[in-house]
C-alpha cells in the first residue's frame, strides 16, 4: 500500500504497525461523515473512553427501549443489534444473555464507588468507568455472557465457546469488541470479551477491513477522513472501484490536502496512547 509520507499518515500507520497489523484504510476507504457525529454523545460513533468525557456529563439518551426479554435498556439501533445477536448466537448453541446494558450516570456513580472502596481507586479505574466515562451511559453497549458462570464477565470468558463467537461475529451486527485483549494502553481497560458496543453495521465492517484493533485508532481514522473532506469540499466522488482492498496498490495517487506533514492536535491523541518510541516509518515505504 502507498502510504503518504506525511507525518499524520505515518503516525496513525506507525500505531497500528505497532499494533501488529499492516493494513491501514485510507480515507476515501472509510464510510464519509459528519464531523458532529463524532462529536455528539448522542450519535452512534461517540468515543468516550477514561481521557474523553461525555458531555454533558449525565447526559441520558432519550430514545432508550427495553430490550426484548430483558429488563435492560438500550436506544433502539443497539437494542435490535444485541437482540439479533443473542438469538443467533442462541441458535448455534450459546446459551448467552444480555447481563447488563444502559446505565445512568447515577447507577454508574454508586458501581464506581463501590468498586473503589472494595478494590482502591488505581484498580476501579482499570475495570470500572468513572460515571460520565462509561459506554452504558451512552445506551449503545451491553455485556453479555453466561449467568452463574465461573467466566462470567471474566477474561476467561473469551475462550469459551460463546466468546468466540461473539468476537467472530459481533461485526455482523454492527457491534465491536469494545476492549480487545493487549490494548489496555490504548483503551484504559483490561480485556473486556463480555463487552460489545453498536456502531452501525457499515461502520463496524469498515473499522475490520480498516486494519484497527480499537475503536480509538478507528476513531482517529474517522477524524482525519472527515477533516481531509471538509479541506476538499469540491472533489468529485471517487470513480475508482469501491471495492479496492485496504493494502492493495491504488491505481492513482490519492491527493493530498493541506495540512499533510503537520503534526496536529488530533495527531498527538495517537501519540499519547502509544507505546514509548519505535521506528514507525519501518514497513511502508512501499
Ligand atoms: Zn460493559
Amino acid at each position: 500500500m502507498r502510504l503518504a509520507s506525511a507525518l499524520t499518515g505515518s503516525v496513525l500507520a506507525g500505531a497500528l504497525l505497532l499494533s501488529g497489523t499492516a493494513a491501514i484504510a485510507a480515507p476515501q476507504d472509510l464510510p464519509a461523515v459528519e464531523a458532529s457525529e463524532l462529536s455528539d454523545a448522542s450519535s452512534m460513533l461517540a468515543l468516550i473512553n477514561p481521557s474523553t468525557k461525555l458531555s454533558p456529563e449525565d447526559y441520558t439518551p432519550k430514545d432508550l427501549v427495553t430490550v426484548s426479554g430483558t429488563s435492560f435498556q438500550l436506544r433502539p439501533e443497539a437494542a435490535d443489534a444485541v437482540e439479533e445477536l443473542v438469538s443467533d448466537a442462541r441458535a448455534a448453541g450459546h446459551s448467552i444473555k444480555v447481563l447488563s446494558a444502559f446505565r445512568s450516570y447515577q447507577r454508574q456513580a454508586t458501581l464506581f464507588s463501590q468498586y473503589q472502596s472494595q478494590y482502591g481507586t488505581a484498580y476501579a479505574e482499570r475495570i470500572s468507568a468513572r460515571p460520565g466515562t462509561s459506554e452504558h451511559q451512552l445506551g449503545l453497549a451491553a455485556d453479555l455472557g453466561y449467568t452463574n458462570s465461573q467466566a462470567e464477565l471474566k477474561e476467561a470468558f473469551g475462550q469459551t465457546p460463546a466468546g468466540k463467537w461473539i468476537a467472530e461475529h459481533a461485526v455482523d451486527y454492527g457491534l465491536i469488541v469494545r476492549y480487545p485483549q493487549g490494548k489496555e494502553e490504548i483503551t484504559g481497560y483490561k480485556y473486556e470479551p463480555w463487552h460489545v458496543r453498536y456502531i452501525g453495521e457499515d461502520q463496524a465492517k469498515a473499522m475490520q477491513s480498516s486494519g484497527a484493533q480499537t475503536y480509538e485508532e478507528y476513531f482517529q481514522m474517522l477524524q482525519d477522513a472527515s477533516k481531509q473532506a471538509q479541506a476538499t469540499p469540491a472533489a468529485e466522488p471517487s470513480t475508482e472501484p469501491a471495492d479496492t482492498k485496504p493494502g492493495s496498490e491504488p491505481t492513482t495517487k490519492p491527493e493530498q490536502t493541506e495540512g499533510s506533514g503537520v503534526l496536529r492536535e488530533d495527531d498527538l491523541l495517537v501519540l499519547r496512547f502509544l507505546p514509548p518510541y519505535r521506528d514507525w516509518s519501518f514497513g511502508f515505504t512501499q
